[in-house]
């Protein structure tokens, strides 16, 4: 996409993997996939190609102020929503609101660049099982 960008293999290998999924995996996730098609890549390697493709715009890093960041494929902005039971996170599928940034940087005197916003509380399969407890096996 990016005219003249010269990707390594490894670095467009991570960029297909995270493109290739909307469960907005951790590195290690990444690594594990990327493992498949080059063994020897180390996780090292994958932390420094995402920040590199982070720093290039081409992904988004989301840190919940969890011990480790998730990834997105997705470097446009969209809303997320993060379950308090399962950790797991959901795109949003609603227009990104308009004028809040302009009004923000009005309220505060700040230059405002961008905005996030998350929604939290229980998914889809984890309010079922709360109402339901599912023996398992
Ligand atoms: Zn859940
Ligand atoms: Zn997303």
């Amino acid at each position: 996409m990016a005219k003249a960008t010269r990707m390594t293999r490894q670095r467009r290998l991570i960029l297909e993997i995270l493109r290739s999924t909307d469960i907005h995996p951790t590195a290690d996730w990444i690594y594990h996939q990327a493992r498949k098609h080059i063994p020897d890549i180390s996780l090292g390697t994958v932390y420094r190609n995402l920040n590199q493709l982070k720093q290039a715009g081409e992904i988004m890093e989301l840190n919940y102020g969890s011990t480790f960041s998730r990834y997105d494929g997705n470097p446009c902005n969209h809303y997320h929503f993060v379950c308090d039971a399962c950790g797991r996170v959901f795109d949003v599928e609603m227009p990104v609101l308009s004028g809040i940034e302009e009004e923000a940087a009005r309220l505060s005197g700040m230059k405002v660049t961008r905005h996030r916003l998350e929604f939290y509380g229980y998914c889809r399969e984890c309010q079922k099982s709360r109402e339901e407890p599912k023996t398992q096996g």
